[in-house]
């Protein structure tokens, strides 16, 4: 299989690469120690960014403005409305840069331009809701504890957090934690990956420009080791919103564990969709092809495992290879293309090895198997792994590339267990008509997110997260600036002293 890169995108990929610094207290800057960092397109194998990285002295440089910003600064003080306008003209802002910024992804992560535009508006509307609840914020009082007593318990911002975010949604995943800290009144120190730093930079700019106050939000570029693990382990810094792998968040937890820092962990997935006979099997095949192609693979949401019943797996598996061979993998500049390229030709290899590793271990390449040969980037061709037994780490283990494991059941029973088969438990998607058959799965399995007769929608009204090693903590939702606030309680007494500790 091969594909062709079209000439005037690797044109406009060229026209590049821009270079990008960092912003710490409302200034843009290189790093102290000087070192910088590139980004090769993987949809067209040149360099199209450039960036000044970070080290421990600019991660200090950051908590220390961070810290006297929180402290002394007007953002915690203002009034919600205030801090509510600041968010919805960020949100303006990301509308009128839509086209710019869903290109810089596009460019640096190799998703399509479509797929990259929505996620733009995406990120808008979910600043625009937390501004919303930016005004909604507040705590509790209770006048039952007897006529002398008055208690009171505030929500206070938690102070300054640590916001680190992953490659493959740069634009978006930021925007599901940015937006509710700042709402909440905290300060951050944000990195995103050093291999898609170049459209949160630019919400730099939009920020500065909506009017947040210097030091309110300092974006500091670089690597895990040199950048990250720093703004874990600060002492100035309160919180920790992380999403990325099981592996990192888990180090990151320990990290944080030694200065007992909140933590808010968005990890990995390994989902399956669910299929019954009686589903509408031609809406569960869309569904099935989607999510495991989404993104070329590379989401945590991914529905990389099918749970099929045995019944109809050999006619579902046929209407999906139909339905896959439509999937247009191709530049990811090119309006058409539904999937673009695989973030590093590392990563590539890593999930040509589970392709290989499953195969060796029993499972059948039903579909794809191997990389498209393109001249230019790195891509993969749709993959379905059949055959597939829960005991197999393609089975278990994220791969976050293009490749569907497919397992079998009979009983409703076996459905289940194979779904929690796996350490993982971000999201699942039950396929049945009968309500008793889809309430049973949905609150059986052991997931933050189930969906019924869909798959991967999301909204910024519903919480969203994992259990067990997904994550801990939930995103969006109506507590979203809550989760970045702390519980203050002040009780009130009236009157002469009540209850004498020394008899008087
Ligand atoms: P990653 O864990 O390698 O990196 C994530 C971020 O952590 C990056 O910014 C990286 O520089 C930083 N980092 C690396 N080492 C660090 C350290 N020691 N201390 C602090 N920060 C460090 O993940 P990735 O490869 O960028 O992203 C893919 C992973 O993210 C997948 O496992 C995917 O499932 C997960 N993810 C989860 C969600 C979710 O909402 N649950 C969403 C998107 C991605």
């Amino acid at each position: 299989m091969t594909l062709t890169i079209d000439s005037a995108s690797l044109i406009e990929a060229k026209s590049g690469p821009r270079r990008w610094q960092m912003l710490i207290d409302g200034k843009w800057t290189d790093g102290e120690v000087g070192l910088e960092g590139e980004r090769v397109s993987p949809g067209h194998g040149i360099v199209v960014s450039r960036y000044a990285f970070g080290s421990e002295a600019d991660v200090n440089r950051a908590a220390i403005a961070a810290r006297r910003a929180f402290h002394r600064g007007p953002w915690p003080r203002m009034k919600a409305s205030e801090r509510a306008a600041v968010l919805l003209k960020t949100a303006d802002l990301i509308d009128s840069r839509r086209e710019e910024i869903a290109r810089l992804d596009a460019i640096e992560s190799g998703k399509p331009i479509r797929q990259a535009r929505g996620e733009i508006a995406g990120a808008a509307d979910i600043w625009r809701y937390a501004a919303s609840l930016a005004r909604t914020l507040h705590g509790e009082s209770y006048a039952n504890l007897g006529d002398h007593m008055l208690g009171v318990v505030l929500r206070e911002p938690v102070g300054v957090v640590s916001i680190i975010t992953p490659w493959n949604f740069p634009f978006l995943i930021v925007a599901q934690k940015l937006p509710f800290a700042l709402a909440a009144g905290c300060t951050a120190i944000v990195k995103p990956s050093e291999m898609t730093s170049a459209s949160t930079v630019l919400l730099g700019e939009l920020l500065m420009q909506a009017g947040l106050p210097d030091g309110v939000c300092n974006i500091v570029l670089g690597t895990g080791p040199e950048v990250g693990q720093h703004m874990v382990q600060h002492p100035s810094v309160d919180m920790i919103s992380f999403t990325g792998s099981t592996r990192v968040g888990k180090a990151t937890v320990a990290a944080a564990a030694q200065t007992l820092k909140k933590v808010s962990m968005e990890l990995g997935g390994k989902n399956a969709q669910i299929v019954f006979p009686d589903a509408d099997l031609e809406a569960a095949v869309d569904a099935a092809v989607f999510g495991a192609f989404f993104n070329a693979g590379e989401c945590c949401n991914a529905g990389s495992r099918l749970i099929i019943h045995e019944a109809i797996a050999k006619d579902f598996l046929a209407a999906f290879a139909e339905r896959a061979a439509k999937v247009r993998v191709g530049d990811p500049l090119d309006e058409a293309s539904d999937v673009g390229a695989i973030i590093t030709p590392a990563h590539l290899a890593k999930i040509g090895n589970a392709v290989t590793d499953a195969a060796a271990d029993g499972a059948s390449v039903f579909l794809g198997g191997a990389e498209i040969q393109s001249g230019a980037g790195q891509y993969m061709a749709p993959t379905v792994m059949s055959g597939v037994k829960p005991e197999m780490a393609i089975a278990r283990d994220e791969v976050f590339g293009p490749v569907l494991s497919v397992l079998e059941f009979d009983r409703i029973e076996e459905a289940i267990h194979l779904a929690e088969s796996t350490d993982y438990g971000l999201s699942a998607g039950v396929w049945s008509r009968d309500l008793d058959t889809a309430v049973t799965v949905a609150r059986a399995v052991r997931t933050g997110t189930v969906w019924v007769n869909t798959f991967m929608d999301g909204y910024p009204e519903l919480p969203f997260g994992g259990m067990k090693q997904s994550g801990l903590g939930r995103e969006l939702g109506k507590n979203a600036v809550e989760d970045y606030s702390e519980a203050k309680t002040i009780q009130f007494h009236r009157g002469p002293r009540t209850a004498w500790w020394v008899g008087n």
